[in-house]
């Protein structure tokens, strides 16, 4: 039985009113609430040990590196990596693409391809585009279908041995779509590119498991898994991260600096320079025993029910259209449109409502392009979520519609 009442004790923030009424937070795609485990875990690290990390010969310092390091062990067997060296440190997705895409800069050229998905965040678009203005390689793009999945038809055609690297979302933050990567990876290996799975929306809903997969980059933010903000990881097969050029350059990342030649630290130093996000990095290690704790198969089948429930709920509202697919093959997102009503008023008043969602188009405006509209409202879940929540959702929407329509 999934006891989602205690599971509520340990949110503080879930307990308060917003304008008046009882919050329902259904932003959870955008970023997760935490723990209060995990906020602990931060008072208590400035509280007791804060010092640099990895630097120190002194008492704090080392007990501040071991916690770091240990944090670092728990993110690598949490997804099944081989080493510890490599899982670096980010402060989330967008830094772990942009490491990636910037050490690659040496390795591809004019005649080269990058391919991704229809259905990426901006930060898996942006930091491809910024690779291919500097190196002269091609964007290439997965095509997507009218159910908000990606169209692998023409795949065997995109993907050719021009492909140097395949960059897509494990799921996608704006529809919940979960894709066909095991089916991309092997593709993509079958050309002999290298393959970033961007995990942000993944990491909540699931433990990715990076030798099963066989992906060659995986990124996770910490934010939306519980964690602080800023804090992240970027898995990395040890080859990849070998051959690949240093991303920012400072200390920690060097062996040896001289004014003619630097020399570059052993992974995973060579991409952790300057003083990183120590107590984020720490509460990330603490975020994912939390949700350990509860277990991802729990986790899942909760979040699975809600998304049924809100999607038969919301459904059945007079004028309201679900984008992305069935619920067999999404995680609990809902991305919606009221015929006749701008997702920014709906989501406004039901804001007044307490009610927390997301409009716009989620960083994602290839995928409203796609069905024309400016933008959703999206309604996402997590575990904590209730299913009166989504009663309150509902009632909310049908409200705003008297008051829009
Ligand atoms: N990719 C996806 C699929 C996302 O949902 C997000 C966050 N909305 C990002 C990348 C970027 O993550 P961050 O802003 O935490 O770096």
């Amino acid at each position: 039985m999934f006891n989602v009442q205690a599971i509520r004790a340990d949110f503080p923030i879930l307990t308060q009113t917003v304008k008046g009424k009882n919050l329902v937070y259904f932003d959870n795609a955008a970023t997760s609430q935490k723990p209060k485990q995990v906020i602990e875990a931060i008072a208590n690290y400035y509280e007791t040990i804060n010092a640099n990390i990895h630097r120190g010969v002194h008492y704090l310092s080392q007990i501040s590196t071991d916690r770091y390091e240990a944090a670092r062990e728990t993110i690598r067997k949490h997804v099944n990596a081989q080493h510890a060296f490599e899982i670096i440190f980010t402060s989330g997705t967008t830094h772990g693409i942009n490491l990636v895409a910037s050490g690659f800069e040496p390795l591809l050229n004019e005649n080269d391809e990058i391919l991704i998905g229809a259905l990426e965040h901006h930060s898996n678009i942006v930091p491809w585009q910024f690779l291919a203005e500097r190196t002269g390689a091609k964007l290439r793009v997965i095509p997507m279908l009218e159910n908000g999945t990606l169209d692998l038809s023409s795949l065997s055609e995109i993907l050719t041995e021009k492909t140097k690297v395949v960059a897509v979302n494990h799921i996608s933050n704006a529809l919940g779509t979960i894709n066909p990567i095991r089916e991309i990876i092997a593709a993509a290996h079958a050309v002999g590119a290298a393959v970033l799975i961007d995990g942000a929306q993944a990491a909540p809903h699931l433990q990715p498991d990076v030798q099963a997969l066989d992906c060659d980059f995986y990124t996770v933010s910490g934010h939306k898994i519980c964690a602080p903000t800023g804090s992240g990881f970027l898995y990395g097969k040890e080859s990849w991260l070998n051959k690949m050029r240093p991303y920012q350059g400072g200390g920690e990342m060097i062996k040896e600096v001289t004014f003619e030649k630097t020399t570059y630290a052993d992974l995973p130093h060579k991409f952790e320079a300057g003083t990183p996000n120590i107590e984020g990095g720490i509460g990330l290690g603490v975020a994912l025993d939390y949700l350990n704790n509860i277990g991802f198969d729990k986790i899942a089948a909760q979040e699975q029910s809600l998304l049924e429930y809100a999607t038969a709920k919301i459904s059945a509202i007079d004028g309201a259209r679900i984008y992305g697919p069935d619920t067999s093959h999404k995680t609990s997102v809902v991305s919606f449109n009221i015929e006749g009503v701008h997702p920014y008023d709906l989501g406004a008043l039901l804001d007044k409502m307490g009610i927390a969602v997301r409009t716009g188009h989620h960083c994602a405006q290839p995928i409203m392009n796609f069905f024309d509209i400016p933008g959703t409202v999206r309604a996402s879940m997590m575990f904590y979520n209730t299913f009166e929540e989504i009663d309150a959702l509902v009632n909310g929407i049908e409200k705003a519609k008297q008051m829009l329509l």
